[in-house]
């Protein structure tokens, strides 16, 4: 092993070779990727990233993995799940990278915090909902952020929420390839019973609409303005269509759900499928929201 990989393996808490990421994405199917990692703390992250890079390592750092596919990646896939530090002051939250939305909705209720409801039951972390800026029923999180920590591959430096670049699904990180470190939210004093009523209706909203009971990653599409992929593709008569055990949700016409061993190349040919029904029928050229990563 050359010096900087097993200096990476010092920084983390686990590194493995050849690892099934069918274990760490949503879909629960995968390909392999070259080296696996968990650094052990944000400083040790920031490690990692600049040793992958002295080793010419493509980078690919996971969130929670809920809205990634991954193919065979000749890289490194480094895991923020032990950065998962949390710390309520006053209205403000401060977040490491890695903490969950589910950890960050329980702690707000505690502190009988609102602004954050909109996001219960959004399996994400920090990181990644700050990349995409996540978001649902009319809220974003570009809404509840007052500041980032970001690392650029040379230094790590604060960015106000103005100078975050977010716009539907997308934010700076995104197209400066920034990395996330830590996040501070600015939410309001509230009342618990109310925070709590609105999450309870929230995950109800989920739940009935939603093909929760299988693997998937959320919306395949991003929607664009009026246009609702999910309406087109319903209005197309693709629900339940499938290749293999990759469907379109019966339930929910934007999903695509993994019935039981579908494979990313069934799940990938089903994405190109529907979009080029969509285009021939009504020509809207439906882009992903997910990513696919790798070769
Ligand atoms: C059942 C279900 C429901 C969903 N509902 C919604 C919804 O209502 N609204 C919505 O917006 N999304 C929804 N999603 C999609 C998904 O949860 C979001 O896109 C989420 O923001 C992805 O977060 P993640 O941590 O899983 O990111 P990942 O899938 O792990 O990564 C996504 C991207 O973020 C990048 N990233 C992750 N962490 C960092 C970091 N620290 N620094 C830099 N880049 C980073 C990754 O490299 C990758 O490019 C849903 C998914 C599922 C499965």
């Amino acid at each position: 092993m050359s010096e900087n990989l097993k200096k990476i393996e010092k920084c983390c808490l686990s590194f493995k070779k050849n690892e099934d990421m069918a274990l760490h994405c949503s879909f629960k199917c995968g390909g392999r990727a070259r080296f696996f990692c968990v650094p052990k703390n944000l400083s040790c992250f920031v490690k990692v990233l600049r040793y992958a890079a002295l080793e010419g390592l493509k980078v690919f750092v996971l969130g929670k993995g809920s809205n990634t596919l991954f193919k065979k990646f000749n890289g490194i896939v480094i895991s923020t799940q032990n950065l998962n530090k949390i710390k309520v002051k006053k209205n403000l939250v401060y977040a490491q990278c890695g903490v969950e939305f589910s950890k960050l909705s329980q702690l707000c209720l505690k502190s009988s915090l609102t602004g954050f409801e909109f996001a219960t039951g959004i399996p994400a972390s920090i990181g990644g909902g700050i990349y995409n800026n996540a978001g649902a029923y009319g809220k974003e999180l570009c809404d509840v952020v007052k500041k980032v920590k970001v690392f650029d591959g040379k230094k790590c430096f604060w960015l106000d929420k103005e100078d975050m670049g977010f716009g539907y699904r997308n934010s700076i990180i995104q197209k400066k390839q920034l990395f996330v470190l830590s996040a501070i939210l600015c939410l309001k004093n509230g009342d618990k019973v109310k925070i709590k009523n609105e999450m309870f209706d929230i995950l109800q909203k989920r739940r009935d609409k939603q093909p929760l009971n299988y693997p998937s990653a959320g919306s395949v599409f991003k929607r664009q303005g009026e246009i609702i992929p999910a309406k087109v593709i319903d209005n197309l008569g693709l629900k339940g269509f499938n290749i293999n055990d990759a469907q379109i949700s019966q339930k929910h016409a934007g999903f695509i759900v993994n019935k039981k061993n579908a494979k990313v190349y069934d799940i990938e040919k089903l994405i190109k499928l529907i979009q080029q029904k969509v285009f021939e029928k009504e020509g809207i050229i439906l882009e992903t929201e997910i990513e696919i990563i790798g070769e």
